[in-house]
């Protein structure tokens, strides 16, 4: 039995909650009467909710997230029937931003916007003893961050051993990128460097070897930045796995320094560039300097083993397709590894939302809340980039199709890949559950189809493919594809590939 329950419910098993274990950290005295359940977004609701009661919680504390929102919302539904007495307290980003709520939001009881650390042990205080709260919707306290207990001593061994760990180094980001909560921020705040070494030592010593760093902005300060590669860089070993994001225009020749001496494997660099093109980025107030960000991406595909995932969001106020596309080919150019194509989303609270009218953008009602249209995406063309990006994603970031995708690409990656895309779909029916044989048959069916693409070429470099994705049973049509004629395509595909400076697939 435990009277008060924080939970919330992850999007996959190996994500931990950061945020619940900070609440728990820092519930003071009531820690032990505190219980910390995590479920999954697959859970049935009536699954959670018997989990919930079967601990008789006088308060149950949720996080909401943009992944959990609807499931919370009918989670909440069914606790206000089976045990209405239960006092139903929110937090999280979902809810930081009324009047701009979920509508399942009038069944909770309190909402704790923003930071909870302090003001969650707070209300359970008032509400355990008995004392009426001053209103439902409590604005979180913020607190210097060397006053917060630490959350890592609450991952568990199974934890350390099977899921992400998060870490955070800084809280805050001194950007205004309208389409992020995080430009809600005023700056960026350090936690104590020492300290947290510390609690990373730790970590370290039981075992941790995934780091996920949620710093919004790893590179902010290189001194900072420097000595926390360093610490890593003493502790190297084959199964570390250190995640960052990073803002692309900022890398000093002394952070430079430091990231050359990872090995392979190790470094994982999330970059948000988002968009290429400077009317977008004044429109959404996003501060980045293209040369220097086109300078640090190459010098990285260059010197260093750091894995590259780099952002670009389509949907932005002003863009269109063809100039997203313009954005695309830019990228792609650099030869990060993995590009991700993003919808824009409405995140409550977000500045961009000042622009809903002017550009007439429309989301859709459900989450993720992506954008359906706008005045410069027709509906049609939101369609045709979701089915873009997720058959790259299949495609262009798995690294399944190294040595076929240059032939896609060709010199014109955007509205290449885009025809593919278009093809690839006809023949589908759906952008899901292609199993893997088959997306490589409806592969060359688009390639020396409609793209009458060399079909030698094609069949060579697909084999190869699929040799190299280690698979069993090659498919009839690949069965043509003769070791001699493949080894000859193949390197007379790697040379097209070099004179367009296309080259994708790290895995
Ligand atoms: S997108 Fe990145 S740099 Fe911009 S406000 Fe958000 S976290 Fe900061």
């Amino acid at each position: 039995m435990s009277d008060i329950v924080i939970t919330t419910l992850n999007a996959r098993y190996i994500h931990s909650a950061f945020g619940l274990r900070y609440l728990y950290a820092n519930m003071g005295e009531l820690q032990r009467r505190t219980v910390l359940l995590e479920f999954g977004i697959q859970q049935r609701p009536l699954e959670i909710v018997e989990k919930l009661l079967a601990r008789q919680p006088r308060i149950i504390g949720f996080g909401v997230y943009i992944w959990n929102v609807a499931e919370v919302g009918a989670i909440a539904a069914i606790l206000k029937q089976v045990a209405p007495q239960i006092v139903l307290v929110v937090g999280g980003p979902e809810v930081s931003h009324p009047p701009d709520l979920p509508a399942w939001a009038e069944l909770a009881d309190y909402i704790v916007t923003g930071y909870g650390e302090v003001s969650f042990p707070d209300l359970c205080r008032q509400l355990l003893t008995g004392k009426e709260p001053p209103a439902k919707i409590i604005a979180g306290q913020t607190v210097a961050l060397q006053n917060l207990a630490s959350p890592y001593p609450y991952y568990s061994d199974t934890d350390i051993r099977q899921r992400i760990v998060y870490v955070e180094a800084s809280r805050g980001c001194p950007f205004k990128c309208e389409f992020c909560l995080s430009s809600l921020d005023l700056t960026a705040k350090p936690f104590a460097l020492e300290a947290f070494l510390t609690s990373m030592a730790e970590l370290h010593r039981r075992g941790a070897r995934n780091f996920k760093f949620i710093d919004r902005t790893f590179n902010l300060k290189t001194d900072t930045s420097v000595a926390i590669l360093e610490f890593f860089l003493e502790r190297l070993s084959s199964d570390l796995y250190l995640h960052f994001e990073v803002i692309p225009d900022n890398l000093p020749e002394r952070l430079q320094a430091a990231i050359v001496r990872f090995p392979p494997g190790v470094l994982q660099f999330e970059i948000g560039v988002q968009s290429f093109d400077p009317a977008v980025q004044q429109l959404i107030s996003r501060r980045q300097d293209n040369e220097k960000t086109k300078a640090n991406l190459a010098w990285l595909r260059q010197h260093s083993h750091a894995h590259i995932h780099a952002d670009l969001i389509a949907g932005l106020p002003g863009d269109t397709l063809a100039n997203f596309g313009n954005s695309f080919d830019a990228l792609v150019a650099l030869q990060p590894q993995e590009i991700q194509v993003g919808i824009l989303k409405r995140l409550r609270g977000a500045p961009i939302n000042r622009h809903t009218r002017a550009f007439d953008l429309r989301y859709d009602p459900n989450p993720p809340y992506a954008l359906l249209s706008s005045s410069t995406f027709s509906f049609a063309e939101m369609q045709r980039i979701g089915r873009f990006a997720r058959f790259w994603d299949l495609v262009g970031n798995s690294g399944r199709f190294a040595h076929t995708l240059p032939l896609i690409l060709g010199d014109r990656p955007f509205a290449r890949f885009m025809q593919f895309s278009e093809y690839l779909y006809a023949l589908s029916g759906s952008t899901w559950q292609i199993a893997l044989k088959r997306l490589f048959e409806l592969t060359y069916q688009v390639m020396i189809g409609p793209m009458q693409l060399d079909r030698t070429s094609a069949l060579a470099c697909l084999y190869e493919d699929f040799r190299l994705n280690g698979e069993k049973g090659v498919p009839n049509f690949l069965a043509a594809a003769t070791a001699p004629s493949t080894a000859k395509a193949v390197a007379a595909n790697k040379r097209q590939k070099q004179s367009v400076h296309v080259e994708y697939g790290g895995r």
